[in-house]
């Protein structure tokens, strides 16, 4: 099942002189299940690609579908996880996760089970009362996924989630990721420029070149479980 699908998509940003060709023709498609990586240099696109399925920026031409329709601005429905999330820093790490959640107007026994649920998901239990600025960098990106996974996305869109941390630290949210992605079915679609990242992860990898951002290479990747 094609859950996200773009066509000819192309993105310029600004105008005359100063415009940017930051997308040509992307066509791709994201099936559910699939952990889908995004590879390429610095500059090629691949944040951009990212925000316009997650909807924060519109496309130049082209379109851009979730399950046949099209994509107009943010929401639940796709996660996002940034290199650095911003988590909301006067809140707790609990509020954090049940910020979603609650905005949905969901019960409070359901509110506190699911920030529960997921806060374990990703090895922070018994953390939900610290103050996120108490946190390493991992525990935030991991407090980020928490809080994508709390509102039940149909798809997570993680831009370079793991590159400000250390390498140690990376390994471990890799190993994390990809057991949350197995346990849960769930659907990813995972930016980076680290190319054992990228084979580590994937089940299909999409190669980005730079002058003008195209994708000019995809293939499946079968060997996902044996480096786990
Ligand atoms: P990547 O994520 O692969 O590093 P980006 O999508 O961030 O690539 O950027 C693609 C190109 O578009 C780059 O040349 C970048 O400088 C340019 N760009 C990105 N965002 C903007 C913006 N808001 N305004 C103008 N140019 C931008
Ligand atoms: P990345 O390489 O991780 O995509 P960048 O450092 O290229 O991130 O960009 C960081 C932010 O700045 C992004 O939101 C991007 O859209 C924006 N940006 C990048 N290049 C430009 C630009 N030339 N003008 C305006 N905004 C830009």
């Amino acid at each position: 099942e094609v859950l996200i699908e773009t066509k000819n998509l192309d993105k310029i940003y600004g105008t005359g002189e100063d415009s940017v060709l930051a997308l040509k023709d992307i066509n791709l498609e994201i099936r559910r299940g699939e952990f889908v990586c995004v590879l390429g240099p610095s500059g090629c696109g691949k944040s951009t690609l990212l925000k316009t399925i997650a909807g924060y920026i519109e496309a130049t031409n082209g379109q851009c579908l979730m399950q046949g329709e099209e994509i107009e601005g943010p929401d639940w429905h796709r996660g996002v996880v940034f290199q650095s999330s911003t988590l909301y820093p006067w809140m707790s790490v609990k509020d954090n996760v049940e910020f979603g959640p609650r905005m949905r107007n969901l019960p409070e026994d359901e509110i506190k089970e699911i920030q529960e649920y997921f806060l374990e998901e990703v090895n922070l239990s018994g953390f939900g009362d610290k103050a996120t600025f108490e946190l390493s960098g991992g525990m935030k990106q991991r407090v980020a996924l928490a809080r994508v996974l709390a509102n039940n996305p149909q798809v997570i869109l993680m831009d370079e989630p793991f590159g400000a941390l250390d390498a140690l630290t990376r390994n471990d949210m890799q190993k994390l990721i990809h057991n949350i992605w197995k346990e849960n079915n769930s659907t990813i679609f995972f930016i980076t420029h680290d190319v054992d990242e990228a084979l580590s992860l994937a089940t299909r990898v999409v190669v980005m070149s730079k002058r003008p951002g195209r994708i000019i290479r995809e293939f499946n990747v079968d060997f996902t479980d044996t480096l786990f």
